[in-house]
């Protein structure tokens, strides 16, 4: 008879859901456990890998050639001509003499190959880079033999269970197989947990470790009780059913009452105006947040549109995807957050160093003043869909004056550009900055008069006031004994944007805590942000607000 385990973390969205387990393996986690057969088997292993890799390449050029066209058929052929490459496979059969095993080898040529090429700081070769990991994977797919791992190829849903998921990861997922998810690190507020929130699924972060024996194995995951139940008992069983009827009934008269919210104006008992807006990290969540009522996009976490790409997104590319937000939103406003990379948010073809402290480090607005060209890209596309609708412009991580005044002389220079090609644009577009950092808020009533509007980025502005990182859950706890602090510089903020007629927005995930929402109102916050599955809760705590 299988013995039970439970395992408890944080749960970071409700609900009960059984099923089997599936363990998602990054590229970096497939390699540790590798076995070491001889050199010679390890060099033979690597050869058979090599040709199902070439195979499997040849294949899919041929589909991306029938389906999406020569320019995207090309990266394969690209993969080919590197699976073929001897440079490439002396370096790994040198790390096999060493005595490496074959996975080891791959992965230590990928890296000093991914080095090399970093060092030479050119965009063609960076993204080369991105190749090498691509292939490297591939080879050690082959090489484990977990061919189809990761794929979602299986039929039947399953509960994900990762030591972390990176927000690249996450994206890629393919939310109707996944019943839920639990990974043994994350927080509440990291990336990879605001997207679970969005995709409106039970998901429990920060279990510790959960072993790869558990592959395949029921579980019952009840992410209310922030616990993870595998090979449960016949008792746990009934009693998890129970819970779970019981839960799913309430859960049905909460989705009644949350409907008939949406005939509620977002107006409070005295007759206050709150804007509610919707966070989305896509177009694809665009038709679901006017359904459940959004008044507009408040955050377009525009960094998404990178992560779940293999190689740097054209001017073009944006745009089309920008218009069409726009002109779905049919005149509401749609605020697009500009690039917010680094830190947890990493991508292969950015090539960023490595930092000790990424947190503080390389990330968001230092990365666009720093990589104009990419900036203004983005910000031509940006402006471009200005002419479809009311898209307003939001910098991450500013800290000071100069950061606006850089971005805004680069956002006029795209002007000219665009108006030099003869195309339209909105040239009174909306310029707005994240209260994100304590300095930001501190000097707000210097920045505010340089801005139409404010939108506070709880999660880092908690992160970098409390100096709580908010990737560890060890120090989680610190976050909801501590919102005094938060709320100060919020309402200071407040002050200074009304000082000079502009308005204030929250879009961290604080804004979504029902029990902040009079809080919110008293401090004179216009606008209040979330993710879709939470823009009818928070509607309804406006309306029964003072
Ligand atoms: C925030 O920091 O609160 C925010 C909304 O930005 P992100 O979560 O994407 O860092
Ligand atoms: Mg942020």
């Amino acid at each position: 008879m299988t013995k039970s385990v439970r395992f408890d973390g944080i749960g970071i969205t409700n609900g009960k859901v059984s099923g089997k387990i599936k363990i998602f393996r990054s590229y970096e986690g497939k390699n540790k456990g590798a076995c070491v057969g001889s050199i010679e088997d390890e060099k033979q292993r690597l050869e058979l890998a090599r040709k199902s890799a070439i195979k499997e390449t040849k294949a899919l050029e041929e589909k991306a050639l029938k389906v999406l066209g020569e320019k995207e058929a090309q990266i394969f052929e690209i993969h080919g001509m590197l699976l073929e490459d001897e440079d490439f496979l002396d370096a790994v059969y040198s790390e096999i003499d060493k005595g490496k095993s074959a996975q080891e080898a791959v992965t230590l040529t990928a890296k000093s190959y991914g080095e090399m090429l970093k060092a030479l700081d050119d965009e063609y070769l960076s993204a080369r880079c991105a190749d090498i990991n691509d292939i490297a994977s591939q080879l050690i797919r082959f090489l484990t033999g977990d061919v189809d791992e990761n794929e979602e190829n299986d039929t039947e849903p399953y509960i994900l269970v990762a030591s972390d998921l990176t927000p690249s990861e996450t994206v890629k997922l393919e939310a109707s197989k996944i019943l839920g998810f639990v990974t043994f690190g994350g927080t509440p507020s990291s990336h990879t947990a605001i997207l679970a929130r969005a995709m409106g699924i039970p998901a429990l972060v920060g279990t510790g470790t959960i072993g790869e024996i558990y592959e395949g194995k029921y579980a019952l995951l009840n992410a209310e009780r922030g616990e993870l139940i595998i090979n449960p008992t016949k008792e746990q069983k009934s009693e998890f059913e129970k819970e779970q009827s019981a839960y799913n009934k309430i859960a049905k008269e909460h989705e009644m009452y949350l409907r008939s919210v949406m005939k509620k104006p977002a107006v409070t008992r005295s007759g206050h105006k709150i804007m509610i807006y919707a966070n989305i990290g896509s177009d694809s969540e665009v038709a679901s947040a006017i359904s459940n009522g959004a008044e507009g996009i408040g955050l377009l976490r525009s960094e998404f549109l990178y992560l779940s790409r293999d190689k740097y997104p054209s001017e073009e590319e944006l745009f089309s995807v920008y218009r069409d937000i726009a002109i779905k939103m049919q005149g509401k406003r749609v605020i697009i957050r500009t690039l917010d990379i680094g830190a947890d948010k990493q991508i292969p073809y950015f090539s960023l160093p490595k930092e000790e402290n990424p947190a503080l480090g390389y990330r968001a607005i230092r990365i666009c003043l720093d990589r104009q060209e990419l900036f203004k890209t983005q910000l031509r596309a940006i402006l471009r869909a200005s002419a479809y609708g009311r898209v307003s412009v939001m910098l991450p991580m500013i800290i000071s004056l100069e950061e606006i005044k850089e971005a805004k002389k680069l956002l006029d220079e795209c002007m000219t550009e665009l108006s030099t090609r003869g195309e339209g644009y909105d040239s009174k577009i909306e310029l707005g900055i994240m209260i994100e950092t304590p300095s930001s808020a501190i000097m707000s009533d210097t920045l505010a008069r340089e801005v139409d509007f404010f939108s506070v980025g709880t999660n880092d502005l908690t992160q970098y006031t409390l100096a709580v990182d908010r990737q560890n859950p060890k120090v989680t706890h610190l976050c909801e004994s501590n919102i005094e602090p938060i709320m100060r510089l919020i309402k200071m903020a407040s002050e200074a944007i009304h000082h000079q007629g502009g308005w204030i927005g929250v879009c961290g995930e604080m804004a979504a805590d029902l029990s902040l929402t009079q809080k919110f109102v008293d401090i004179g916050v216009d606008e209040l942000s979330v993710s879709v599955p939470y823009l009818l809760g928070v509607r309804g705590k406006v309306s029964e607000c003072k």
